[in-house]
């Protein structure tokens, strides 16, 4: 697993730096950005590094702006695709293949990007949630040969772990858009194939 899963950051990873040599996405400096992210994938039982707020979580799924680095943990990875309960959770999560673990890599590593970018600081949580979602969506369509035709069941894996990962927090600053708003997000990268579409949905200030 730990393998799959270098492997998916690292096509991951290429996706996007070619994405910004070929389209010149550029930061907020005018410079093309390049991707340099690291990543720590946990072991079951393993307990993520803290992100500076005091508290770690052995089934940690985030990206950490401070120091640039990707915490995944196995296990929680395992529990969406397989179906799997984590400890201390009282029920299984719903089994949604392993479309669900590279829409999860591919939704953290975009959260790089808008770092790279440097678009965070002038977005809701949500914005920043659902261009992520949209940016997986772009990754997805674009690396996975599905020009052609997206397939039925790969697109449902993902949307189905979209939608699980909704909430209905509103009044919440940690408010991640709901269960559609997220399917929604996801489908727009899909289609659209192009992370300007993402930009001109949830970034203010297009
Ligand atoms: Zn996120």
């Amino acid at each position: 697993m730990r393998g799959y899963l270098t492997t998916v950051l690292d096509n991951v990873a290429t996706f996007w730096s070619r994405a910004y040599s070929s389209s010149g996405i550029h930061d907020d400096a005018g410079a093309v950005a390049t991707s340099t992210v690291s990543s720590v994938l946990m072991e079951p039982g393993e307990t993520a590094p803290d992100c500076g707020g005091g508290t770690t979580n052995p089934s940690t799924l985030a990206y950490c702006p401070g120091d640039d680095t990707i915490r995944l943990s196995i296990q929680a990875i395992l529990a969406d695709w397989l179906g799997q309960q984590l400890p201390g959770e009282e029920t299984p999560h719903p089994a949604t293949g392993e479309w669900s673990a590279i829409y999860t890599v591919a939704h953290e590593y975009a959260h790089n990007v808008q770092e790279e970018l440097g678009v965070w600081s002038d977005m809701t949580v949500r914005q920043v949630e659902l261009e992520a979602d949209c940016l997986a969506g772009v990754y997805m369509r674009g690396s996975l040969d599905l020009t052609a035709d997206i397939k039925r069941q790969e697109f449902q894996e993902v949307v189905e772990n979209a939608g699980l990962s909704g909430d209905f927090e509103f009044r919440d600053p940690q408010h991640h858009g709901t269960p559609q708003e997220r399917v929604d997000a996801v489908v727009l990268g899909l289609v659209a194939a192009n992370p300007a579409q993402c930009q001109l949905q949830y970034e203010p200030s297009h």
